[in-house]
């Protein structure tokens, strides 16, 4: 029987499972993509993302500042390798670095393709069932990302011409009309920067308050193992108290709102700060209603609008919790111990880990502490 079966290749499947790897588990990933990171490679395209957000010391390896250690190591240094003051890794040099560390781990033959769609215990373990067949593990981790994104109620109506940057149908490539993007953060941002650098003037962005500037998501003492700890330590209440005030929702670093001023100045971007009240379809354009400024009308509207807060959709999350009578706390997240352990033979990881771990959970830095807290007795 394996020892470890991680439900879900992404960010945080990868490094838990090259952790597991180098402390002699055995174990497997489940996922229905062909190989490890497809969503955040698909969510990096849909935005023209260039660089991370997080700096050069938040890696995928096991072995402390290996990014770091990979980038100087490159032949030739390339502009624009590493952007602001954290140094945070082109795309392009983090994805290099995570395929050199699949391939120095061997962890590719690990990857088995399938969907999870619930799962039972049986003797000594647990059964994972997938549209594939069912893998028999001692302990599960569920590695399965963010909640589906979130799509306001009046952009229902409107299916595909409105579509969610991060759903698999939306397409990138700049309009060739006018172009309106709703949401207020840094994937909105970046999209808006895109369209802008491509067909100056074109793209409006809409977006309640202009956006808090900060390097990162939240400060960067949460990323360390002992702060994190202490997190946990809080009761529940303190614990949701931290969340709320040490999450930078919104937030853009200070290169990017730079950059959105830039393109505001030069006439190639429109930022306006309002609430869309509803969208209507006219022929091939959208009419955009806002609660204080005159409708807009656009070819093309994408709705840059985050993921839904609450884990109430996630299937096999709601599934689980059936089979196995487990607690789960506000925003339908898991209550874990600090052994991020749902139940003894069931873990969570990665961003409905966050009443543990803290308010780097879903980041690099959050799949780090996981692992430190996979390994601790
Ligand atoms: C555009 C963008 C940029 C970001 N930039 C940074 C950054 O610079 N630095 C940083 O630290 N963080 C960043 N983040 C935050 C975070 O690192 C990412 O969201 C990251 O993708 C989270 O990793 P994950 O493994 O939790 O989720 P995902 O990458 O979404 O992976 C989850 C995996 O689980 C699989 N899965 C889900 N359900 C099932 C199931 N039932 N059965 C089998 N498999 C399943 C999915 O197929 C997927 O492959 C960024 C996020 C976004 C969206």
């Amino acid at each position: 029987m394996l020892d470890w079966l991680i439900i879900g290749a992404g960010v945080h499947g990868l490094h838990v499972a090259a952790s597991l790897r180098r402390r002699g588990s055995t174990l497997r990933l489940l996922d229905p993509h062909p190989r490890p990171l497809a969503e955040w490679d698909r969510r990096a395209e849909a935005l023209a993302m260039t660089h991370l957000r997080s700096p050069l010391d938040q890696d995928l390896d096991v072995e402390q500042l290996s990014l770091h250690h990979f980038a100087e190591a490159q032949p030739r240094p390339e502009p624009g390798m590493f952007a602001g003051p954290c140094r945070a890794p082109s795309l392009e040099l983090f994805r290099r670095h995570v395929k050199w560390i699949r391939a120095r781990l061997g962890l590719d033959p690990l990857l088995e393709r399938g969907t999870a769609t619930g799962l039972e215990l049986v003797e000594g373990g647990v059964r994972v069932e997938s549209d594939r067949g069912g893998l028999v593990a001692r302990r599960v981790i569920l590695a399965l990302g963010h909640p589906p994104p979130s799509v306001p109620a009046w952009a229902d109506p409107l299916g595909g011409a409105a579509l969610h940057v991060f759903d698999p149908r939306f397409d990138r490539s700049p309009p060739s009309g006018s172009a309106v993007i709703v949401g207020g953060g840094l994937s909105a941002a970046q999209l808006a920067l895109h369209w802008a650098r491509a067909r100056p003037g074109a793209p409006t962005l809409i977006c309640r308050r202009a956006p808090p500037i900060a390097e990162l998501d939240a400060a960067s003492r949460w990323a360390r193992p002992r702060w994190s700890w202490r997190f946990a330590s809080f009761p529940l209440a303190g614990r949701l108290s931290v969340l709320d005030a040490e999450t930078r929702r919104g937030s853009v670093p200070p290169r990017v709102a730079a950059r959105l001023a830039r393109a505001q100045r030069r006439g190639s971007l429109r930022i306006v700060f309002d609430e869309v009240v509803d969208v209507r379809r006219e022929a091939a354009e959208q009419v955009v209603t806002l609660g204080d400024h005159p409708a807009l009308r656009c070819r093309r509207l994408a709705l840059a609008t985050g993921f839904a807060p609450a884990f109430d959709r996630v299937p096999l999350l709601d599934g689980i919790a059936e089979e196995l009578g487990l607690e789960r706390g506000p925003l339908a997240l898991p209550l874990l111990d600090a052994g991020l352990r749902w139940h003894p033979r069931v873990h969570v990881v990665g961003a409905a880990a966050r009443l543990s771990l803290g308010p780097l959970a879903a980041n690099i830095a959050g799949a780090r502490l996981a692992a430190l807290r996979l390994a601790a007795p």
